[in-house]
């Protein structure tokens, strides 16, 4: 536990008030100390964001977006770095913590190069209006522990484009990632423009009932956004909220079962499953299903479940001991209803590993079915009928992605059009692109994230409705 991390506010690097620890769920044991916020703290972040947002506002979007390049390239720089803590505290293998941090530098890059322009509704007869979109003021990003550095790229590079000041109050579980890139923060913006805070969970709901903060910007559970939905009701603030998913696959009955069973295994155990867009069910024509199936259990079969700091490690554990037991207990009530095809049982050591499992014949009213089980886990269930198998995977409360594969592309497209999901992918999985707009719709999320409808959600429209006078 040789290395200090501090919070960051005002441009100073700080120190808790206490301070907890931080497990490496590869081994079960901390391995680092966080610095904890209270409420003067929050107090201190927010006073600071406020005074250092007249002057950030007021600088041009080009000079913000020379700001927002020079943290892409020092991350680009230090990537080595951030990947091996990312694995230490999050527990995915090496080569995709590298994925996920050099997503973030093209993230930034990407986002710093984006513009948005003062738009001209109307002129006529000498009456001028244009909608011109201002900064918000003060945005708070609240992130969770399953990607823990492109999640906040994704709110952090519009947020500063756009002109707001931030404070970023990373998962407990997994926040010394975030305080690492603070330290990248203090040396190139300006003090305030970025402040971090460490919770155990407290911190939450201070933020969003804060009047001095203008957004929320969210990605969590569906239970916590309801909590913050609620609690940012108080002060009329705006909230985008990034849910979560139980994402279905359809199969449809032109494909070569195993080439596709491939596929979807990717999409459903990368990160140990613990992505929001995950595949958490596949439906299968009856005919495909034995091979889907089998080619599927031969891939859990050769995964090789391991520290992620390992080489060769496909797997790594489930992130924290909370969501070990929550997918365990989903397995244990699988096995009473379904067949374990393979993995189904945590592996015998320290930390929190669970092969890749494969459950079929369950039916749609199980749990693991129901629920988002957010683990190396996915239940395969048969369908006969196309008309029926959409209106199964329509009947849940989230929409947030899922995918199509067939042969005929047009099919397919036919199909993912009647999904009620944000995003429905075809014949791909996870094609996430920080130039095109994601969204959950029903309890998956409110409001965009990306793309140019994610950049105007950092702003408010300013309209300008002006005539001439006439002569006197
Ligand atoms: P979580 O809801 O437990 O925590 C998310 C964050 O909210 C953490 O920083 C936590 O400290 C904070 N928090 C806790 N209580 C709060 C409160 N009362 N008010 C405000 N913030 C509070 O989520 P998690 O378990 O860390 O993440 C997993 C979930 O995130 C899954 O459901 C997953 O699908 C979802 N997710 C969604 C997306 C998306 O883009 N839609 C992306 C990644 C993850």
């Amino acid at each position: 536990m040789d290395q200090q991390y501090r919070m960051l506010i005002d441009g100073e690097l700080v120190p808790g008030v206490s301070s907890f620890d931080v497990i490496n769920p590869a081994t079960g044991e901390a391995f680092a100390s966080c610095p904890k916020a209270d409420e003067a703290l929050l107090e201190r972040a927010v006073a600071a964001a406020r005074r250092a947002l007249p002057a950030w506002s007021a600088q041009s979007m080009d000079d913000r977006a020379a700001l927002i390049l020079a943290l892409a390239n020092a991350l680009e720089e230090g990537s080595g770095e951030f990947a091996s803590l990312l694995t230490r505290e999050q527990g995915k293998p090496l080569d995709q913590a590298s994925y996920e941090i050099m997503g973030s530098v093209y993230t930034l890059r990407a986002i710093a190069r984006m513009r948005i322009a003062p738009k001209k509704l109307r002129e006529e007869n000498g009456n001028t209006i244009i909608e011109h979109r201002t900064p918000l003021g003060v945005v708070a990003a609240i992130t969770p522990w399953n990607f823990p550095v492109i999640l906040l790229m994704n709110k952090l590079a519009p947020a500063l484009l756009t002109g707001n000041t931030m404070i970023a109050k990373p998962a407990p579980t997994t926040p010394l990632t975030t305080l690492l890139f603070g330290e990248l923060c203090r040396q190139i913006l300006p003090a305030g423009v970025v402040n971090i805070l460490c919770d155990q969970n407290e911190l939450g709901a201070l933020i969003t009932g804060h009047p001095g903060i203008a957004k929320v910007a969210f990605t969590g559970s569906t239970a916590t956004g309801k909590k913050v939905m609620a609690s940012s009701a108080g002060t009329v603030k705006r909230v985008t909220l990034e849910l979560g998913g139980n994402d279905a696959a359809i199969v449809l009955d032109d494909v070569d079962a195993r080439q596709v069973a491939r596929k979807v295994y990717q999409g459903a155990m990368t990160n140990a499953g613990q992505i929001c867009v995950a595949i958490k069910r596949a439906y299968v024509p009856a005919p495909l299903y034995d091979d889907f199936c089998d080619e599927l259990a031969t891939l859990a079969n050769v995964a090789i479940v391991d520290d992620g700091a390992k080489q060769g490690t496909t797997i790594g554990p489930i992130q924290n001991k909370m969501q070990f037991d929550k997918v365990k207990a989903l397995i244990e009530d699988a096995r009473g209803r379904g067949t374990i095809l393979a993995g189904g049982d945590a592996l015998d050591r320290a930390g929190y590993f669970i092969p890749p499992t494969i459950v079929c014949d369950l039916d749609d009213s199980a749990p693991l079915v129901v629920e988002e089980q957010f683990g190396p886990v996915l239940p395969v269930l048969r369908y006969t009928d196309i008309e029926d198998v959409i209106a199964r995977a329509n009947d849940s409360d989230y929409g947030l992605g899922g995918t199509v594969w067939g042969k005929d592309v047009a099919r397919a497209t036919a199909v993912a059009m009647r999904i009620d999901s944000g995003t429905v992918w075809v014949n791909q999985h996870l094609a996430i692109d920080p130039a095109i707009p994601f969204r959950g719709v029903k309890q998956s999320g409110l409001g965009a994230e990306l793309g140019e409808a994610g950049l105007l959600e950092y702003t408010q429209a300013h309209i300008v409705n002006a005539v001439a006078l006439e002569d006197a």
